[in-house]
This record gives C-alpha cells, sequence and structure tokens, in this order.
C-alpha cells in the first residue's frame, strides 16, 4: 500500500475515537459548552426549517385562501415574540459565554501540554518526529477543541434538520425526495474525493513550507539578526524560500487540474440536479398535469434548497472533522505519552553531603557508557571514577570530547545506557528525581536569560521580600556581576532584554554568564557545577571568576569543565577526556610531571596566550 493510501486509512481507523476523545474531554471540562453548542445550532436550524418551510407554507396559504390582513400580522407578532428569547439567548451564547468558555478551555489545555511538556526526559526534545508531534499538538489547539464540538455538533443538527425537511418534502410529493441523491452523491462522493485530493496535496507542500517557514523564523528571531547583516548568508536564504515557494507552486498546478474537474462535477451533482430536476418536476406538476397546488411548489422549491445547503454543511462538518482527527492524533499521542524518564519520577531521598559524609565518594561513575537517541557510536564509553565530597574537579578535553554529555548525565537529564552512577553508593535512578536535582547549583555554557528581572533571573523565582533581595545581592557580588547590576536603571529589578521593558537591560556575554553563576550560587545546593559558564570572558577574567567560585565552595564539592587548561589548574583533580574516554586524570602537577596529553595541550595553549595571538585557546 502506498503511504498516501495508508495514510487515508489510519485516517478513518482514527476519525471516531479521535473526535470522541476531544468529545469526552471537553464534555469533562465544560458540560456547559458542549451542551451550549448543540442547543445553538439546534435553533439555527429550526430557524432554518421553519422559515424555509413551515413558515411559507402559512403565508402562502393564508393568502391563497384569502385570510385577513390582521390575521396574517398576527401570525407575524406570534412568530417574533416565540423568537424574541430563543435569538436573545443566541446572542449571549455568542458574544457572552464562548468567549468566556474559550479562554477556560485556552488555560486548561495549555495547563495540561505545559504539565506534560515537564514530564517528558530531554530526549524527546531531540527527536524530530516527537517534536514535531509536540508543536502541531500546541498549534492552535484551544481552538480546534471548540471547533471539533462545533463540527460534531453541526453535523448532528443538520441531519435532524435535513430529515425534518425531507418529511415536509415527502408530504408534498413523495417522489421528489429521490432528488436528495443529487447533493448527497456531490457532497459525499466526489466531495470526498477533492478532500482526498487536497489532503494529498498539503501533506506533499509540507517540507516546501518548512523551508519557508525556517526562512521566516530566521527573519525574525533576534538570535539570527547579527549574522544576516553581516554576510551575504541572506542570499542563500532567499534562495531557500524560493525552492520551497516553487516546490508549492508545483504541487498547486500538478493537482489543479483534477480538483477543477472534480469541483466541477461536484456542482452539477450538489446543485444542478436538485435544484432544476425539483423546478422541472414540480413545475411540470403544477402547470401540466395541475397536480400540485402553487403554495405545494413555492414550499417544495424553498425545502429543497435548505436541504442543498444543510446537506453541504454536514458535509462540510464532516471533512472538517477528517482534519481535526489527524491533528488530534498528534495530542492525544503527546498526552498519553508515558516518559521513559519520568522528569517528576519519585523515589529514595538523597541524603546531603553531611549527613551521608561517611558514607565514601559522593559520587561514583562505574563503567558509565552513554548513546545519544538515534546514534550508533557511543560518545562516552566505560567511563569509571569517583568524586569525593568538597573535591574540586575540573573535566577538560577538546570540543566534542563529551564533557557536556558526562555533566548531564550526573544530573539525570539521560540515563547512561551501560554502567551506573551513585550518589553516596545509591544508584541515581532509584532516587526522588526532582529531589536528587535539588542537590546541584548549576551554570551551563548555553545558559539562559529569561524576560524577567535580575533578581527572578537569579532566584528564578519572584523574590518574596527583604532577605530574598539579599539574597541576590549576596550571589551577585560572589560571582562578581553586582557592581554592574547596581548600575541598571531599577537594580534587581531592572528586566533583562528588551522584549517586554523599553528600559530593560541589555548585558554582555561575560556579564550574563556571571548572572548564570549567580543562579547557580542562589540553590541551596550541594555540589556545584559549571560547564563553561566563562566562555565570554577573556582568560584572566575566566581565571579570577573560577577563583572566586572556589573560595566560595571551599564547603562544597565542585565541578567544572573547561577546554582552557589555565582554570584547570585551580582543580584538585583534573579529568582529561579524548573521544568518550578518560585519556588521563591526576593533579596539574601529575599530569604535568607524566608529561602525557594533558601536558602537551596546555603547553600549547600556554604559548598562544603568551604569544597574544588567541588568547588562551
Ligand atoms: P563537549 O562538551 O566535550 O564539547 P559534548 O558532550 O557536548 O562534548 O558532545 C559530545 C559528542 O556528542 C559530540 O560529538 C556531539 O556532536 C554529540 N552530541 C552532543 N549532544 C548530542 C545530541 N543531543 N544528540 C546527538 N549527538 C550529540
Amino acid at each position: 500500500m502506498t503511504a498516501a493510501g495508508r495514510d487515508e486509512k489510519s485516517m478513518k481507523a482514527g476519525y471516531f475515537s479521535n473526535n470522541g476523545y476531544i468529545f469526552k474531554m471537553l464534555w469533562r471540562m465544560q458540560k456547559g459548552r458542549v451542551a451550549g453548542e448543540f442547543l445553538y445550532h439546534s435553533l439555527n436550524y429550526i430557524y432554518w426549517v421553519f422559515y424555509d418551510i413551515l413558515f411559507l407554507q402559512y403565508l402562502v396559504e393564508a393568502l391563497e385562501k384569502g385570510k385577513s390582513f390582521e390575521q396574517i400580522m398576527t401570525f407575524l407578532l406570534l412568530v417574533m415574540a416565540g423568537f424574541a428569547v430563543p435569538g436573545a439567548l443566541s446572542a449571549w451564547y455568542v458574544h457572552v459565554y464562548r468567549p468566556r468558555s474559550d479562554a477556560d478551555i485556552f488555560e486548561a489545555v495549555n495547563g495540561m501540554l505545559f504539565e506534560k511538556a515537564t514530564h517528558v526526559e530531554l530526549e524527546c526534545y531531540e527527536n524530530a518526529e516527537f517534536y514535531n508531534r509536540f508543536t502541531l499538538a500546541m498549534k492552535d489547539c484551544e481552538k480546534r477543541l471548540a471547533q471539533i464540538v462545533e463540527n460534531q455538533c453541526v453535523i448532528l443538527a443538520s441531519c435532524i434538520a435535513s430529515a425534518a425537511a425531507l418529511y415536509y418534502m415527502f408530504r408534498i410529493d413523495r417522489f421528489v425526495i429521490l432528488f436528495i441523491a443529487g447533493p448527497l452523491i456531490g457532497n459525499f462522493v466526489f466531495g470526498k474525493l477533492i478532500n482526498e485530493v487536497k489532503f494529498r496535496m498539503n501533506k506533499e507542500c509540507v517540507p516546501c513550507q518548512r523551508r519557508m517557514e525556517y526562512v521566516n523564523r530566521t527573519l525574525y528571531l533576534a538570535d539570527y539578526a547579527k549574522e544576516l547583516r553581516m554576510s551575504e548568508v541572506f542570499r542563500v536564504m532567499k534562495k531557500l524560500y524560493e525552492e520551497g515557494f516553487q516546490g508549492v507552486l508545483g504541487k498547486i498546478r500538478e493537482y489543479r487540474k483534477r480538483k477543477v474537474l472534480l469541483t466541477f462535477v461536484r456542482n452539477i451533482f450538489t446543485f444542478v440536479v436538485i435544484f432544476q430536476g425539483v423546478v422541472f418536476y414540480s413545475l411540470y406538476r403544477v402547470m401540466v398535469t395541475r397536480s400540485m397546488s402553487l403554495s405545494g411548489f413555492t414550499v417544495l422549491f424553498s425545502a429543497m434548497t435548505a436541504v442543498a445547503w444543510m446537506v453541504i454543511q454536514a458535509s462540510d462538518s464532516i471533512v472538517k472533522s477528517y482534519e481535526d482527527s489527524l491533528y488530534i492524533a498528534n495530542l492525544k499521542e503527546f498526552l498519553e505519552y508515558e516518559p521513559v524518564m519520568d522528569e517528576k519520577q519519585a523515589g529514595l531521598l538523597p541524603k546531603s553531603c553531611e549527613e551521608a559524609a561517611c558514607g565514601g565518594p559522593v559520587l561514583r561513575f562505574q563503567h558509565a557508557s552513554f548513546t545519544y537517541l538515534g546514534q550508533e557510536e557511543p560518545v562516552l564509553r566505560d567511563i569509571s571514577l569517583t568524586i569525593d565530597r568538597h573535591e574540586k574537579i575540573a573535566v577538560v578535553g577538546h570540543n566534542g570530547a563529551g564533557k557536556t554529555t558526562f555533566v548531564k548525565l550526573l544530573m539525570r537529564l539521560y540515563d547512561v545506557s551501560e554502567g551506573e552512577i551513585q550518589y553516596f553508593g545509591t544508584n541515581i535512578k532509584e532516587l526522588d528525581l526532582p529531589e536528587y536535582r535539588k542537590l546541584y547549583g548549576t551554570a551551563f555554557q548555553d545558559y539562559q536569560v529569561f524576560s524577567m528581572t535580575v533578581a527572578e533571573n537569579v532566584l528564578m523565582r519572584s523574590p518574596e521580600g527583604e532577605e530574598d533581595y539579599r539574597k541576590a545581592e549576596d550571589c551577585l557580588k560572589r560571582a562578581g556581576v553586582y557592581e554592574r547590576v547596581s548600575r541598571l536603571p531599577h537594580g534587581m529589578d531592572t528586566i533583562l532584554t528588551k522584549e517586554f521593558a523599553e528600559d530593560g537591560a541589555v548585558l554582555s556575554g561575560g556579564e550574563l554568564q556571571k548572572i548564570a553563576v549567580a543562579r547557580a550560587f542562589a540553590r541551596e545546593y550541594q555540589i556545584a557545577v559549571f560547564d563553561e559558564p566563562s566562555s565570554a570572558l577573556d582568560p584572566v577574567a575566566e581565571y579570577q571568576l573560577y577563583e572566586n567560585i572556589l573560595e566560595e565552595c571551599v564547603d562544597k564539592t565542585v565541578i567544572f569543565i573547561s577546554h582552557r587548561l589555565s582554570t584547570a589548574v585551580l582543580a584538585d583533580r583534573i579529568y582529561l577526556f579524548e573521544n568518550g574516554r578518560i585519556a588521563e586524570q591526576g593533579s596539574h602537577e601529575a599530569l604535568m610531571q607524566k608529561n602525557g596529553r594533558y601536558a602537551d595541550m596546555f603547553r600549547k595553549q600556554a604559548e598562544n596566550y603568551v604569544g597574544g595571538m588567541k588568547g588562551v585557546e
């Protein structure tokens, strides 16, 4: 079977279960909305059937039978009065109840998605397929949920109303309802074929549209702004966009003949067959055989038009539901995904380093290896090491040696593929994950600064009083950036970035890195981990920062990563990583004496520094 064929099959299979899933979800969230939506659409169809058939029939018959003006006016006034209350209720539902309910659904659904997103492991974000599903699940989610319920209500209400209109047509002439076969064939056979073609075309356009979206994104994201202005790369981007655009045009061209032909045939069946057929047939009865009254003809004509449009609406809603069902499949899969490593995993509470002081090394890697998802080669192989309480460890090595991965494994951002990591002798997989992570104060090289105040960026929560401000100040001082922060317009209450605040502060890379270090200090940590949060600093400033850090962390275990060996000198023990293995280990002095890879690297970096060409790199 072709891929397109498989998709269509799975689409059909998922139609009921996916739409049912959302229907149930919304019913649990907001019964009032589901009931309201059904009543609102039913009322609209009642209006439709009433005005197109009963109302018209009464008026034509009243005129035919010569009823008085007062009688007709009384009927009109009664109708108006009868619809006044439901009309007012409809307006209230559309303008008051529905927007409020949309906002509640938005909040509830995003709450569910955020909650789920915090439970799934980091690895999921690196899995392109999972990530695509996640972004699709998030896209217009709340609008779509309401739309799904609306579609179901339209389908139900329009089917009931069509049946009622057909009943009236049947009462006037039992053969005339055969003409309904026209719109049914038009919409459900040719309409469906059109939608299948559209679905296939849209799907084939996606890779091209993704190129265009990528180019759009690079234009509005600040991250790309500098490179775009300082180079010719925009030409390449433009070419990429053009390729995507041409791809979309190509698909439109490829499918347009089929779409035009199918639309033409659908319109013949949907409109021409029923409209012309019923008109000719009933005119024949009125004028030739004289077996139908003028009122019968009028009502028949009006009912037929109503039925044709109702069938169109029902079939449109069914098509939309098919599309939604595909989208819902992503949402459902995301919400029902069971993380392999639950980010909120409960387990043994880790002891603090003080409590477990006599329990051997704080951390132990035992033959730990790790391979990233989708990769064949492990990036860390057979790592065995121990880290003692209050020890200062430097992990050094060239780019790509596996240093960051080592730290990620330590903090259980990923789980080892082989071997194990122990915290005071307990496999870290058995520990309560949020509590285990609380042991760490960390600053990553790819730290993020949030559009929040400096104090919030340090504490990673809102400060709750003077004490919190003092704490943030203290951490900023220890990271060596308080003096700069105190010169900002609102001090620690200055918002970082100008995204939401005109007077927001734009700090240099090095200053922001120091804020990331202050953030690490603000946690009640036992083990400090610094993954090159100093790359934007010059070697001297970096050396000073690490000196500060080590002074601050005398009574803590510290692990820091650096590819500048000048800072590694400060560590008690150095691990040199090469190709995912520990190539050498020992103190700076011991490694220099050994005169191996580390000593070689150290001398080369020192030469560069002394030569003043590239800094100590
Ligand atoms: P270092 O910190 O020493 O520069 P890393 O631990 O970041 O090295 O990376 C080690 C290797 O793993 C590199 O070859 C890198 O390309 C690869 N790698 C890092 N992250 C991922 C990932 N999420 N998926 C696949 N490969 C990765």
